[in-house]
């Protein structure tokens, strides 16, 4: 597959001759380890835009809105639903998670690559608009170690810990969906094929190590 098939094609693209952006999907469940990961790679590959989400859920201890999540109350975030401003969203855990669209046609037409940290639900809306978009799936080891990982965090109670595990285990039997599956055992490791999947895309005619 060379470059240009590889990326989303639209009309901005044809009328200013800039070639479209590529979308890059990382998905995990809850303490897979993904945030980390995903900062990796904001820092290895600074003109990729990141994505920040906006979120219904109140912000964790050390969180800052328009950093982590644009936090913003339920009644607005429902009424940009109707309006149809999300490129995706989904209820997770009780909390609602969107994109704005604008945010994501206006990077891809000037030509940025774009990182979305979002869920399997969001994946799979974001795939029937942009089927061309590049999506990883963190896996944890084992559930045993994802638990071990949620425990230590120390930002959640017990109960909701068992409900991220549930969903866990849930988005875990989805990762076939995924085009890539990176089993988060090693940190370091699995940011090294992070990157390489990435400059895959990113620098196609380069020949691989
Ligand atoms: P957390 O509350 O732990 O930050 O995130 C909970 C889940 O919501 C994670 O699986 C995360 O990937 C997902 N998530 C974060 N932002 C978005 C988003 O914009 N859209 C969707 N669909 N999921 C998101």
């Amino acid at each position: 597959m060379n470059e240009q098939e590889s990326r989303p094609s639209g009309s901005n693209s044809k009328k200013t001759n800039i070639k479209q952006g590529c979308l890059f999907i990382i998905s995990a469940p809850s303490g897979g380890g993904k945030t980390t990961l995903s900062k990796a790679l904001v820092d290895r590959f600074k003109d990729i835009l990141y994505s920040v989400s906006y979120t219904t859920r109140p912000p964790r201890k050390g969180e800052r809105n328009g950093v982590d999540y644009y936090f913003i109350p339920k009644k607005d975030f429902k009424k940009k639903i109707e309006s149809g401003h999300w490129a995706e969203w989904a209820e997770v855990h009780g909390n609602y998670y969107g994109t704005p669209a604008v945010f994501l046609d206006k990077g891809l037409a000037s030509g940025r690559d774009i990182l979305l940290d979002i869920d399997v639900q969001g994946t799979l809306q974001i795939l029937e608009n942009y089927p061309d978009s590049v999506t990883i799936f963190i896996m944890p080891p084992s559930l045993e170690t994802l638990k071990k990982r949620l425990e230590m965090r120390r930002t959640e109670s017990r109960e909701t810990i068992k409900r991220r595990l549930l969903t866990a285990e849930k988005e875990m039997a989805q990762k076939d969906l995924y085009r890539y599956v990176i089993v988060n055992d090693r940190l370091s490791v699995s940011i090294e094929k992070l990157i390489a999947i990435i400059e895959r895309y990113r620098y196609p005619n380069t020949p691989e190590k």
